[in-house]
């Protein structure tokens, strides 16, 4: 007899993005001709300046423990990033790095709830927001898609019905994984008035900052200053700076907040290794102007993507103004067909069948969508969709 596990933690699930794409991984080294469209990254390669300066550090034998939270040299590029790029004041103390911005988030619920605290997730979210609740002991409250979605793709009202006195936090992401909707200067300033009548920690994910086509993203805090005290920021490089595998993510929020999470970071994946800061330094004083081209690259993607799933009858989509991800409704054609469940029997038919690898909408407290990465070679982009055409046909 063993001692039964952790109920807190079998309530997580594995990411479902993660596993579904390892299982596309594995489809395509069976020989399966699977197109994978699965996964939330860039397919441009990391700048080579950044990849240089990190073999040079390395050569140099920045290759030992830093510091826990990240360096004061990174800290501070990040400090001025936010100053210059934003316009948000933050003391380099304020801010955390850490393994990812999915590691702060993690550590930040772990700061931030006790047991049985709610947290207000208006779907569709990304999928480790209510995962990494329940590990915290916390309570994922899904709001789910409203009928006014995707015209209003916030719906304040409809969230304000899931609140509860137990509501101690809401996670905000602009631009949206998985729709691509992004809230506009107006949207934001109506946000804001609502949350600073409330005392909820705000929790504002803005990792697709640079990644906002027709309008610049701000941030809501710049919208709201009065929310400082209760606003945590989090951002990264995975998509601003195509650097999915370094790991590299930050938060920046109440002093108090900031160094919980970072002694958390102390006790578990202890800091980020030097090189990688080193190189983080060079791509964080780049900014969005290091990344000019792959961002019209991703523009013209999201054009293309658009232009060829509209050719798809039957089969409506969120017009993505960010992020890089059209969420596809297919509610329209299981109502057509009958014979699906679910968008997850959907994707796993399109897998199986037509070798084309989606997120089910489930994933994102959003069923009857599915989620379709568009950040891959043109050629890719449009043999998967015209794939997804014949199969739905
Ligand atoms: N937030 C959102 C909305 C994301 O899509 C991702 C993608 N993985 C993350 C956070 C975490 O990114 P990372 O851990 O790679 O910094
Ligand atoms: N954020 C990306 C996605 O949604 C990367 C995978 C993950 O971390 O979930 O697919």
């Amino acid at each position: 007899m063993t001692h039964p596990l952790s109920k807190k933690i079998l309530g997580v699930k594995a990411s479902p993005t993660i596993t579904l794409n390892a299982k596309a991984t594995a489809m395509i080294k069976q020989g399966l001709p699977v197109l994978s469209f699965a996964v939330g990254e860039p397919h441009f390669p990391t700048p080579q300046i950044v990849v240089d300066k990190a073999i040079e550090s390395m050569r140099a034998g920045r290759t030992k423990y830093g510091a826990a939270g990240g360096g004061p040299e990174l800290r501070k590029a990040i400090a001025t990033k936010l100053e210059r790029e934003n316009r948000l004041k933050f003391a380099p103390e304020q801010i955390v790095v850490g393994i990812g911005a999915k590691e702060i988030l993690f550590h930040l619920m772990l700061t931030l709830l006790n047991d049985g605290d709610e947290v207000l997730l208006p779907a569709p979210f990304w999928v480790s927001y209510a995962d990494q609740v329940i590990a915290a002991g916390g309570v994922p409250v899904i709001v789910p898609v409203p009928d006014s979605f995707p015209a209003n793709p916030f719906d304040i009202a409809e969230i304000e019905k899931y609140a509860t006195p137990r509501t101690v936090a809401i996670v905000i992401n602009s631009p949206n994984n998985p729709s691509g909707y992004v809230l506009n200067e107006g949207k934001l300033r109506e946000i804001g008035a609502w949350l600073s009548k409330k005392d909820w920690w705000v929790i504002s994910d803005e990792i697709y900052e640079y990644l906002s086509f027709d309008i610049e993203q701000k941030s809501l805090l710049e919208i709201c200053p009065d929310l400082r005290d209760r606003f945590i920021l989090i951002n990264g490089f995975s998509k601003s700076f195509c650097m999915t595998g370094w790991r590299v993510g930050y938060g920046a929020g109440p002093q108090p907040v900031m160094n919980l999470v970072r002694s958390l970071q102390s006790h578990s994946s202890t800091c980020l290794p030097m090189f990688i800061e080193d190189a983080s330094i060079v791509a964080i004083n780049g900014g969005r102007e290091l990344m000019r081209a792959e961002i019209a690259e991703m523009n013209s993607l999201r054009k293309t993507a658009i232009a060829e799933f509209e050719k798809i009858k039957g089969l409506p989509i969120v017009e993505p103004q960010g992020a890089f991800y059209v969420f596809l409704d297919l509610r329209p054609f299981m109502a057509n067909t009958g014979r699906f469940k679910d968008t997850m029997a959907i994707c796993e038919w399109l897998l199986n069948d037509a070798h084309v690898a989606l997120v089910p909408g489930e994933a994102f407290g959003a069923p009857g969508f599915a989620r379709f990465s568009y950040a891959v070679a043109e050629e890719k982009l449009r043999e998967g969709i015209a794939r997804i055409a014949r199969a739905l046909a």
